[in-house]
């Protein structure tokens, strides 16, 4: 078995050789490694080999490893959001990947107002239209960040967050990666008032290769740096 720093090399290089192939530098494409199930002790190894952000997608989990782990690394939290748990996080994530709805807004609003912090977000986008994801269809999402552009003053688009399909059709899935890209450069021409497409959160384990080629600059991986996830710690 290859270890966390091996593992870590290892899609460092890939991430490289994709960033390589289509022209652009690996120093604008940020490693999210993402954490959940797995223990600090492990968490604290990969930081020392480099990783600088991680990703949760459970604000419990999130605030529990904060207190351990602390600000050495930013905090992302990725996946569906509960409007009851965004007081668990509000005070110590550095982006919310997973802005999809009003009332999700309205408590973050509520929240980052009483502690005075702007809050920087990614709107999920469920492009592919699955059933079993979250994030708001492509043909909404002007008017969502229209909307939260309006009304809530703490929090900011910073850009868009996807996940493919888990399909083997690679062309699939690039597919879903460019019309994220496309999605942003129509929303960038709009010049929305402090919103900005400054990142792509898309590409995971399995397909963020793909999705650098496609203009990703955040990439979301576990397994490949943690190994498979086991759900019963
Ligand atoms: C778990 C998770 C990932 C990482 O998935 P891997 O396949 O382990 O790399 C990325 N993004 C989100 C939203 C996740 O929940």
């Amino acid at each position: 078995m290859s270890t966390i720093r091996e593992n870590l090399e290892s899609i460092k290089l890939n991430i490289k050789a994709s960033a390589n192939n289509v022209n652009r530098s690996c120093e604008e494409i940020t490693l999210l490694a993402v954490t959940k199930t797995v223990d600090t002790d492990k968490i604290l190894e990969s930081i020392e080999y480099g990783v600088t952000d991680i990703g949760e997608n459970k604000p419990q989990e999130l605030a529990r490893k904060y207190d351990i782990i602390g600000d050495k690394v930013r905090w992302h939290l990725i996946g569906t959001l509960q409007t009851n748990k965004v007081k668990y996080i509000i005070d110590k994530v550095h982006m919310i990947h997973s802005l999809d709805r009003e009332s999700l807004c309205e408590e973050i609003q509520k929240r980052a107002e009483k502690i005075d912090k702007i809050i920087d977000c990614l709107v999920q986008v469920n492009i592919s239209k699955e059933d079993t994801k979250h994030g708001l269809y492509v043909e909404e999402v002007i008017d969502f960040i229209q909307n939260v552009s309006k009304k809530y003053a703490n929090i900011r688009v910073k850009g868009l967050m996807t996940m493919a399909p888990f399909s083997k059709d690679e062309d699939e899935v690039r597919l879903v990666f460019k019309s994220l890209k496309n999605l942003s450069l129509d929303i960038q021409k709009l010049n929305i008032s402090n919103v900005s497409m400054e990142y792509l959160s898309m590409g995971m384990s399995n397909d963020y290769k793909i999705a650098i080629e496609e203009g990703s600059n955040i990439v979301r991986v576990g397994t490949s740096i943690y190994g498979k996830r086991n759900y019963n710690n």
